[in-house]
């Protein structure tokens, strides 16, 4: 993992490595089958907008301020400490689900969680109490960004960030304000995808980078598609419905922190007292709940090794009749 020959000593990495490829949801093909279940647990893996959020945060507690200190857990990296030292962070961008942290001098830190890495922002020099492993950290005057258990981290210069194959591939980002509808649906039409089944394609960032398992229910249940379909089967409705809902509940997720249920029945359920896991979404998370719409209770099942809910009258199972 991140070898560097002496020779390329202060080079940056312009090559992703074997640890990277095949360990994120790009290595060049769809999530295997139970990728994101550890120990037969579904994990609770951040998703595009509540990546986009720590961006933020790390921005916030980042950007303009001057880097007194840097720590890298991995040998190959810490030469790049003293480069960053004394430099500014100008960005910290997600793509999908991995950051770039960049720096005033051109280089950049890529970084992608999987399933262990977390951020945490804290005042300079305080620590989070945790067993995991600090893989990386930015000081400056007021704050630390601590970065635990992430092993896919790595320094790059500006042609390394815009040939890096996780970056590449990415779908268009459904949380960058240039996306438009129209591109959406350009991907539920296209040829590369629209034989695949929808339950795998709403988890892959190839397809339409910011998506994941919850925003995947909610996506369906509002265009009232059944999970075992494929764009395919679809007919222009549904698809531009598809398409409308990936990129707006996406946003609304992002702008709510993490609410993808109907605004106005949400302000209506919080009158009512309900906790936020409550009035949250529309079917993640609600099995045997009864549906918003027609009061059939929510089923839970497994599409593509993830849990995943629905309604089954509002999206009626298209082998069942
Ligand atoms: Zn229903």
């Amino acid at each position: 993992m991140h070898k560097r020959k002496e020779s390329s000593y202060r080079t940056p990495q312009r090559r992703v490595t074997n640890a990277n490829i095949g360990n994120t949801s790009l290595g060049g093909r769809v999530l295997p089958t139970g990728y994101h279940q550890i120990k037969g647990k579904d994990t609770t893996m951040p998703e595009g907008p509540e990546i986009r959020q720590q961006a933020d945060r790390l921005a916030k507690a980042l950007v303009g301020r001057d880097v007194e200190e840097m720590f890298f857990a991995f040998d190959e990296l810490q030469p790049y400490t003293d480069d960053l030292k004394g430099t500014q962070v100008t960005e910290v961008k997600s793509h999908g689900k991995a950051l770039v942290t960049t720096f005033s001098n051109g280089l950049s830190i890529y970084s992608h969680n999987q399933l262990y890495g977390r951020w945490y922002v804290r005042k300079r020099d305080s620590y989070p109490k945790t067993n995991r492993q600090l893989r990386l950290a930015i000081h400056n005057q007021r704050y630390s960004a601590l970065l635990y258990s992430a092993s896919d981290i790595e320094v790059l210069d500006e042609e390394g960030i815009s040939t890096h194959p996780f970056l590449q591939k990415l779908g268009p980002d459904l949380l960058d304000e240039s996306t438009t509808e129209a591109q959406v649906l350009e991907r539920y039409q296209s040829k590369t995808f629209r034989r695949r089944g929808l339950s795998g394609l709403l988890l892959n960032q190839h397809f339409l980078a910011g998506l994941g398992n919850y925003l995947r229910s909610e996506i369906l249940f509002v265009c009232g598609v059944h999970p075992s379909l494929r764009p395919t089967d679809c007919n222009d409705e549904q698809l531009e419905a598809l398409s409308h809902a990936s990129l707006a509940l996406t946003r609304q997720s992002y702008e709510t922190k993490g609410i993808t249920n109907d605004l106005e029945r949400v302000a209506q359920l919080k009158e009512q007292g309900k906790t936020r896991r409550q009035y949250r979404h529309y079917v993640f998370g609600r099995a045997n709940k009864p549906c918003y719409d027609c009061d059939t209770p929510i089923e839970k099942h497994t599409f593509s090794g993830r849990r995943l809910y629905l309604c089954p009258t509002c999206q009626p199972d298209p082998k069942v009749d």
